[in-house]
């Protein structure tokens, strides 16, 4: 059975894609768009809104930065609680039955037959347009930079959160070491390596499959979704960022 109809197109977005710019920026939560043919998932509209649906400020966060940087963005189109293009299919937070505080009904108990039609209509063409586009800078001989940009809840499980920038990274801390040693302490943010999430959580997805198959410097930006809200929070964030990987990127070349 398909997920997406004709009308509800390309649940691949890929945008500034002649971007002269290093950096090929991932947003992998960008959207709380569901299809039409999953109505809520039996969720409220609160819940619709909220983080679990999707990461605010992030996509707006990922095209100013796409800007300053010259960079390529790709995002997905479609919530995560559909399917969470930061996990492998295997994985069971892919489509979670549940999501921090909520339980996502339309989620639970998915037989291995809705499980491939999900993966099929979102992950696969999100991994695929990825990996092509990564594949197309490497033949042209400009090796990307794989930059996944991400926003947290402030609040998680009740307990206030203090970091407000996290990066993060797996078995390449190249770039992670870089943009840490470029931020100092004395910077305007709380920024803090692996916070609030690391590698042993399962995220770093996006960054295995795209930066470390192809050794590319990699790494995924956590903000706290707080200082994103608005738009005038969202370039104070993107044009910080951009400098922190403009400076970086010359101190690992
Ligand atoms: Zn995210």
């Amino acid at each position: 059975m398909g997920i997406l109809t004709g009308e509800e197109g390309d649940p691949v977005a890929l945008e500034n894609g002649v971007a002269r710019g290093p950096v090929v920026l991932v947003c992998e939560h960008a959207s709380r768009l569901l299809p039409k043919a999953l109505g809520t998932l039996g969720l409220t509209e609160e819940a619709l809104e909220s983080h679990i649906a999707w990461d605010p400020g992030a996509l707006a966060v990922s095209r100013l930065m796409a800007q300053s940087l010259d960079a390529t963005l790709v995002f997905q189109r479609f919530s995560r609680l559909v399917y969470d293009c930061n996990r492998p299919p295997e994985s069971p937070a892919a489509m979670p039955e549940k999501s921090e505080v909520f339980a996502v009904p339309g989620n639970a108990g998915l037989d291995q037959a809705a499980r491939d039609a999900r993966t099929q209509a979102l992950y696969l063409p999100f991994r695929d347009r990825l990996s092509g586009l990564v594949k197309s800078r490497i033949a042209e001989g400009r090796a990307p930079v794989i930059v996944t940009m991400h926003s947290f809840t402030p609040v998680y499980f009740g307990k206030p959160r203090a970091v407000e920038i996290g990066i993060l990274h797996d078995a390449d801390t190249r770039l992670a070491d870089a943009m840490l040693a470029a931020a100092g302490s004395a910077g305007p943010f709380d920024i803090r390596r692996n916070e609030p999430y690391g590698p042993e959580d399962g995220v770093t997805h996006t960054l295995r499959e795209h930066g470390l198959a192809n050794g590319l410097a990699n790494v995924m930006i956590e903000v706290r979704n707080d200082l994103v809200k608005d738009e005038a929070g969202q370039r104070v964030v993107a044009d910080y960022l951009a400098g922190l990987l403009k400076k970086s990127l010359s101190a690992i070349q």
